[in-house]
């Protein structure tokens, strides 16, 4: 990759050498940072201000992949320094083409619409880059991460023996807990044995769980057979009755569950499982009960949701990502465990250059022997600030509004003759298909009408909305995740389908 080789060979490479440590030295000024921050801060106000509150703003400047590369192209190597971008170029050119998750009519994927304030704790987490694997690293950081998990096992409602850590996102949250699981249950010491060391292990889910916990158990090497997924009700959930069956099959193929998946709520619907009936059936046989609240559990911050996880304090671990509905940016995902204990057994091995000692929980501060992630980062700032300065009021009326918003607009969609509501919305996620009389009959032009509809919208910038499949068809799918959406723009939206659909199928 490097052409050093050449340059040093070259003559006048000495004073290459030199131009570049003058570069270099120059970016290294902290005097230049304090203007070019400024700057940027300039950039982004403004162009949050256009996002959110200019009609003429863009959800997403659509391009094709491979225009965004071209446009993205790197300067040549040897490129005179004029004709470099400047930062403030540079950033002006990601803004124009960036996916604006602030605008109004983001209603696309479950990813956070930052509270502004979090850039800035995220811009000096940047600057000051303390790792997390080792308390000496980043004592702050560790302080910050352990009253963070204090507070969400409280509201989880978890006693005092609970501990959790901050993980890279929900998928890699799943797989620290499941590893913690199988290291818990599987009666026999995997991490030493391997799956050799006893019977054939499996999880069981439902088949509305997010596919990471499918991955998760093949990257655990349990294959085909370790994930048994059960059949969901007709309101999308995972049902008591439903998993004793499973489980009681599962024992006379000769396969040691150790693991149950609630989901709290699911991906695709927002749907949450029934956890204190979970509990029961997993309490009964031994098996740990993990739950994905990695949408949902933020709704544990209202007092008028919070009721759709109860039974949630009897599972073993729980994930909860700080990046789908708590305002904050990408990735922040807590890892709960109701006996903190057990969150040392997911990586029961020992690095001992970095973690003296033979017991880890003695060395509880380095957080390193409890994460897949050896240098991390502060994960829990922003959320942090977010308590500290702000409260979790804002996060209970943030939770608040986007849930009453969603069930607004679910009801509108139930009204309406052309359009189909999937369920009833318990989060912010609405699931439904626009069926124009003409096409009532024609399921699989209507599935592929959902396609293009979305398609069109998506390209035209107007609105970012995804599809999902369920019971068998092409649903369109809304999440509402902007604290600036309102009504009018779902009204809005609901216009726009009607529109495209006639262009489209005529
Ligand atoms: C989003 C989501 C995940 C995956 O989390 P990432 O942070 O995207 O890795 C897992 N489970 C559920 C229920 C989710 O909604």
């Amino acid at each position: 990759m490097t052409d050093s080789g050449r340059d040093d060979a070259r003559p006048g490479a000495d004073s290459d050498g030199a131009a570049h440590r003058e570069v270099l030295q120059a970016a290294l000024d902290p005097e230049r940072f304090r203007r070019e921050a400024h700057a940027a801060v300039e950039l982004l106000a403004d162009h949050l201000r256009h996002v959110t509150r200019d009609d003429t703003a863009l959800v997403l400047p659509w391009q094709p992949p491979l225009s965004a590369v071209a446009h993205f192209a790197l300067p040549e190597d040897g490129v005179a320094a004029d004709a470099r971008p400047t930062l403030a170029q540079l950033l002006a050119k990601l803004l124009a083409t960036s996916h604006n998750l602030h605008h109004p009519r983001y209603v696309g994927h479950q990813v956070s619409a930052p509270l502004p304030m979090t850039a800035i704790t995220q811009l000096a987490r940047a600057l000051l880059n303390n790792g997390l694997a080792v308390y000496e690293m980043g004592p702050p950081g560790l302080a910050m991460e352990r009253a963070v998990i204090d507070a969400l096992a409280r509201r989880v409602g978890f006693g005092a023996e609970a501990d959790g850590v901050f993980v890279s996102g929900g998928s890699v949250g799943n797989l620290t807990a499941l590893l913690a699981a199988r290291q818990a249950r599987a009666g026999f010491d995997v991490w030493r044995e391997g799956l050799r060391g006893g019977p054939p292990l499996a999880i069981v889910c439902s088949d509305q769980t997010h596919y990471c916990v499918d991955r998760a158990a093949r990257v655990m090497g349990l294959g085909d057979d370790g994930v048994i997924v059960v059949p969901t009700d007709d309101a999308l959930k995972l049902r008591g009755g439903a998993l004793a069956a499973a489980l009681d099959a599962a024992a006379t193929r000769g396969l040691r569950v150790f693991a149950v998946v609630a989901s709290a709520g699911s991906t695709a619907t927002g749907a949450y499982d029934p956890l204190d009936e979970l509990a029961d059936v997993c309490a009964a046989r031994g098996v740990w009960l993990h739950v994905d609240g990695a949408h949902g559990a933020s709704a544990l911050f209202s007092s008028a949701h919070r009721g759709k996880l109860a039974g949630i304090a009897r599972a073993d671990s729980v994930v909860w990502d700080a990046h789908k509905l708590l305002l904050v940016p990408s990735l922040a995902t807590a890892v709960l465990y109701r006996e903190g204990r057990r969150s040392y057994e997911a990586f029961a091995q020992e690095a001992s250059y970095l973690f003296a000692g033979s017991d880890p929980s003695e060395r509880w501060y380095d957080l390193g022997t409890r994460t897949l992630e050896c240098t991390k980062p502060n994960l829990a700032l922003d959320l942090y600030a977010i308590l500290a300065v702000l409260g979790p009021g804002v996060l209970a009326a943030h939770v608040d509004h986007l849930t009453a918003l969603a069930a607004d607009f679910a009801a509108r969609i139930d009204a309406a003759p052309d359009f189909r509501l999937a369920a009833h919305p318990e989060t912010n996620i609405v699931c439904f298909r626009h069926e124009p009389a003409p096409l009532a009959a024609d399921l699989e032009r209507l599935d592929r009408l959902q396609d293009s509809v979305r398609q069109v919208l998506v390209e035209s910038g107007a609105f970012y909305l995804v599809r999902t499949r369920l019971r068998g068809r092409t649903w369109l799918r809304v999440t509402l995740m902007s604290p600036h959406t309102d009504a009018a723009d779902l009204d809005a939206l609901l216009e726009r389908v009607r529109e495209v659909a006639r262009t489209v199928a005529s």
